[in-house]
């Protein structure tokens, strides 16, 4: 078993433009399950290559358990790796190819038998058994390449966006073996994607990195309910948080949101807010915060016109014209705001039992609790 930690650890690849990783600081505890989530190129992957000791650390230290790792071999980490592309072994079959890991280090054939057998069931590899690699679908090439991981009791796990060809009922199966596994076994797991589902579902923390910096560490929870900034707001939940332009108002003596003509209250907790009044500010408010009303419009509701309605079943995602409202997006420049304007709409997310017709305008409330408010200028949360 294994924590693992990076101390002020830095990475600039020879002939890189700007640094890959940049003092990253991150202590994945024994036994946890650990996402790095984020945007292509953020630097997740040189993260996890490091741990596997793949990747030259050019800055700070890598500590696995009190061990500096820096220099340690990839072989005397005693770590197993799914990568993304997964390198099997053509001429062994399946089961081979998931025995190989055990059989080096010399494990007995009974055993290996067994474990090949149970970890095949686990990935519906069974049938597959006595096939060689080139006779498989890329699904399939995956589930063996996690096998010959999974098969093994290693120090920990490094995965590098192990599902991402498979299709949506294996990809959703095997998120919940993998976690249910990993509570199993409590083997560390340090887990890459850049897919934010995968990380809010399976990690016990997350750490969301953008442009090689480590955004914010944090539950599933808490990077939905508070994340520190902008980015962090934007890439975690789906369909993607809206951004508006606001002004703080005094409202009943506390502040309050102007967002174009709406006026939505905040609670008592946004006190701290009292000295920015007047000052601009940028409301971030999740398509999931939107109620429908039948009510008045008024302090707290917003309404809007719907131009296009997406029926996904259980939920309506309604695109909304945003009309005289500002909207934004994360890292925002000059050139951003001259497109936003161009193409504004708000998303409302609502139950798939209401009716609601293209054209229409509806009105709805939004939970005070809901809102974020962030720092017009630095994007950070208020
Ligand atoms: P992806 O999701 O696309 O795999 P990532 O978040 O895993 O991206 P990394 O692969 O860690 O990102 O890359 C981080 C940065 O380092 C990127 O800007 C990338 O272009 C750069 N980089 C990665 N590998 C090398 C290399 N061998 N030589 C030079 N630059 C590299």
């Amino acid at each position: 078993m294994a924590q693992i930690s990076f101390q002020n650890v830095s990475k600039t690849y020879a002939g890189g433009k700007s640094a890959a990783l940049t003092d990253l600081n991150l202590t994945i505890k024994d036994g946890e399950f650990m996402v790095l989530v984020g945007p292509s190129g953020c630097g997740k992957t040189t993260a996890l290559r490091m741990i596997a000791g793949l990747e030259e650390i050019t800055g700070g230290t890598l500590k696995i358990n009190d061990t500096v790792a820096n220099d340690l071999a990839p072989r005397d980490r005693d770590i197993a790796m799914v990568f993304q592309s997964y390198a099997l072994y053509p001429h062994l079959t399946v089961g081979e190819n998931i025995a190989f890991g055990l059989k080096v280090r010399g494990a007995k054939s009974e055993d290996v038998a067994t474990k090949v057998r149970e970890t095949a069931a686990l990935l519906e590899l069974t049938e597959f058994l006595e096939r060689k690699p080139a006779r498989l679908s890329g699904g399939q090439r995956q589930r063996v390449a996690m096998g010959r991981a999974l098969v093994r009791s290693p120090n920990a796990f490094l995965m590098d966006e192990p599902l991402s060809n498979l299709d949506a009922r294996l990809r959703g199966q095997m998120r919940a073996e993998i976690s249910r596994l990993q509570r199993m076994r409590a083997v560390t797991t340090v887990y890459v994607t850049h897919d934010q589902v995968e990380a809010m579902t399976m990690g016990h923390r997350v750490a969301v990195m953008n442009k090689g910096t480590l955004q914010q560490l944090d539950s599933p929870r808490r990077l939905y309910d508070s994340p520190v900034n902008m980015f962090v707001a934007s890439f975690i939940g789906s369909p993607p948080i809206n951004f508006m332009e606001a002004i703080l108002v005094a409202h009943e003596g506390g502040p309050a949101l102007r967002i174009g003509p709406f006026l939505l209250p905040l609670p008592a907790s946004a006190d701290r807010l009292s000295p920015r009044i007047g000052g601009k500010v940028i409301a971030g408010i999740r398509p999931e915060a939107f109620k429908v009303t039948d009510g008045p419009a008024g302090p707290g509701t917003l309404s809007a016109k719907v131009l296009f309605v997406e029926d996904l079943g259980a939920d309506l995602l309604l695109h909304l014209d945003s009309g005289e409202i500002s909207m934004g997006h994360a890292d925002m420049t000059e050139d951003d705001r001259d497109v936003m304007k161009s193409s504004p709409k708000l998303k409302a997310s609502i139950d798939g039992s209401h009716r609601v017709s293209r054209d229409e305008t509806v009105n709805f409330t939004i939970d005070p609790n809901a809102i974020l408010v962030f720092d017009a200028d630095t994007g950070v949360t208020l």
